[in-house]
C-alpha cells in the first residue's frame, strides 16, 4: 500500500494551487537543469531500470520506447507528442494531472523530448478538455515567462511545447490517428510500418507518450530509479493512477501501488462494494476495450498488467468499473459495443462492418429476441475482427464481447430461453 511520502501526484484532487509557485514547494522543476546536464542515454537508462511501463494502455516498456528514437538529429527534427486524447470509457485520470499537476507534465515534456533529442513537443488533449485545456495553456506560460521552457531558458535545452485541442474522435487516441489530426487530416490511423519512430509526425521520428507516463518521469530521475522500482513486482512496477467507478460506494482516483490487489484497493479507497462482497459481479480492470473479470477471480488478484494478462484481461488505462449484481451484463456490452460502432473511422471492413453487426446482435440477445446459435456466431464474428483490423479498436470492439460469452454465456442462454417460454405457454394455452 502506498503511503503519502510516495505519492507523486501530491495535488491529484486539486487541494492545493497548480501554479508555478506551489507546483515548486511540492517538488516540480527541482533540479531538472541537473538532469538535462546528463547525457540522453543516462535518461533513457533510468526510465528503463525504473521498469516503467507505459500507462496509456498498452503497457510497452517507456524507457526502450525512448531508445527506437534515431540517436542523432540528421535531417530531420524530433518531436514528443504526448497523447492526452483521454477518452477510453472510465478513464479519468490524465485529466486530474492536466488540472491539477500540470507543471509536473510540462517538467517531464522537457525532460523527455531531451533524452530523444526533441526540442518541440505537442500536447493533444481530447475536444471536451476544455478546463484541462484552460489549466495547461495557464501553466505552459507560467513556464515560459519563467524561463524555464522556450529559446535560452535556465534549464539548457531548448524546448517549445505546443497544447492541441482534438475535437472529440476517439479514435484520435490512436498514436498514429492523433499525428494524422495534429497534421490537420482527417483522423485515421496510418498502417504501421513505418512506426512513428522512423517516420511519425509531418515524416519526422516521433515518440508518442501518455500523459501519466510522460509525467513520472520527473519524479522517477529525482527520486531514483530503484525507489520507484521497488514498489509493485517484477515487470509490474511504479506506482499508478486508477481510476474506480461503478458499483462502489466511493468512487475515486487514487495513486496507489502498482500490483495492489483489487480487495485492498476497493476497501481502502472506495468504502467497499455496493451492498457487500457478495454482491460483487465482475470487474472490467482497464477500460472499456478489456474483458471483464467474473467477481470471483478477481477479488483477490493483483491490479498489475502481468496479473491481469492472465486473466485473459488486461491493466489497459486502469480505469476500474465495478459492476454488482443488480447489472444487466449483456446490456451492459451492448452499449460499449454501440460505442465502438460509433467510434470506428470505417477503414477497414471487419471494423466497420463487424462493430455495427456485434452491437445488432447484443442488442437482440439483451431482450432474449436472438437464437440459441447466434451465442457462436457472435463469438466467431468477434473473432474476425480480432487482430484483422489496422488499428486496436477492431480488438477493443471484440474483446468485451468475448470476454461476455467466455464468462457468462449461461446468462446470455438464460435470456434467449426466459423470452421463448412463455411465448410457448401462450401458444399452448392458445392450442387447447
Ligand atoms: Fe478505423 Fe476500425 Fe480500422 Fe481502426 S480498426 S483503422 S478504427 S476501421
Amino acid at each position: 500500500m502506498l503511503q503519502d511520502k510516495d505519492r507523486i501526484f501530491t495535488n491529484l484532487y486539486g487541494a492545493h494551487s497548480p501554479g508555478l509557485e506551489a507546483a515548486k514547494k511540492r517538488g516540480a522543476w527541482h533540479l531538472t537543469r541537473e538532469m538535462l546536464q546528463q547525457t540522453p542515454e543516462w535518461i533513457c537508462d533510468q526510465i528503463k531500470a525504473s521498469g516503467l511501463r507505459g500507462r496509456g494502455g498498452a503497457g510497452f516498456p517507456t524507457g526502450l520506447k525512448w531508445t527506437f528514437m534515431p540517436k542523432e538529429v540528421r535531417d530531420r527534427p524530433h518531436y514528443l507528442v504526448v497523447n492526452a486524447d483521454e477518452s477510453e470509457p472510465g478513464t479519468c485520470k490524465d485529466r486530474e494531472i492536466m488540472r491539477h499537476d500540470p507543471h509536473l507534465l510540462i517538467e517531464g515534456c522537457m525532460i523527455a523530448s531531451y533524452a530523444m533529442r526533441a526540442h518541440a513537443c505537442y500536447v493533444y488533449l481530447r475536444g471536451e478538455y476544455i478546463a484541462e485545456r484552460e489549466a495547461l495553456e495557464k501553466a505552459v506560460k507560467e513556464a515560459y515567462e519563467a524561463g524555464l521552457i522556450g529559446k535560452n531558458n535556465k534549464n539548457g535545452w531548448d524546448f517549445d511545447l505546443y497544447v492541441h485541442h482534438g475535437a472529440g474522435a476517439y479514435i484520435c487516441g490512436e498514436e498514429t490517428a492523433l499525428l494524422e489530426s495534429l497534421e490537420g487530416k482527417k483522423g485515421q490511423p496510418r498502417l504501421k510500418p513505418p512506426f512513428p519512430a522512423n517516420a511519425g509526425l509531418y515524416g519526422c521520428p516521433t515518440t508518442v507518450n501518455n500523459v501519466e507516463s510522460i509525467a513520472v518521469a520527473p519524479t522517477i530521475l529525482r527520486r531514483g530509479a530503484e525507489w520507484f522500482a521497488g514498489f509493485g513486482r517484477p515487470n509490474n512496477t511504479g506506482t499508478k493512477l486508477f481510476c474506480v467507478s461503478g458499483h462502489v460506494n466511493k468512487p475515486c482516483n487514487v495513486e496507489e501501488e502498482m500490483s495492489i490487489t483489487f480487495r485492498d484497493l476497493i476497501e481502502t479507497h472506495c468504502g467497499g462494494i455496493r451492498g457487500g462482497w457478495d454482491n460483487l459481479k465482475a470487474v472490467i480492470p482497464g477500460g472499456s476495450s478489456v474483458p471483464m473479470v467474473p467477481a470471483e477471480q478477481i477479488m483477490d488478484a493483483y491490479m498489475d498488467f502481468d496479473t491481469l494478462r492472465d486473466l485473459r484481461s488486461g491493466l489497459g488505462t486502469a480505469a476500474v468499473i465495478v459492476m454488482d449484481k443488480s447489472t444487466d451484463l449483456i446490456q451492459a456490452i451492448a452499449r460499449i459495443s454501440y460505442f465502438y460502432k460509433h467510434e470506428s473511422c470505417g477503414q477497414c471492413t471487419p471494423c466497420r462492418e463487424g462493430t455495427g453487426w456485434m452491437w445488432r446482435v447484443l442488442e437482440r440477445m439483451a431482450k432474449g429476441q436472438a437464437e440459441m446459435s447466434d451465442i457462436d456466431m457472435l463469438l466467431d464474428v468477434a473473432g474476425q475482427v480480432e487482430g484483422h483490423t489496422i488499428c486496436a479498436l477492431g480488438d477493443a470492439a471484440a474483446w468485451p464481447v468475448q470476454g461476455l460469452i467466455r464468462h457468462f454465456r449461461h446468462e446470455i442462454e438464460d435470456r434467449i430461453s426466459e423470452y421463448r417460454a412463455p411465448r410457448t405457454m401462450v401458444q399452448g394455452a392458445t392450442v387447447a
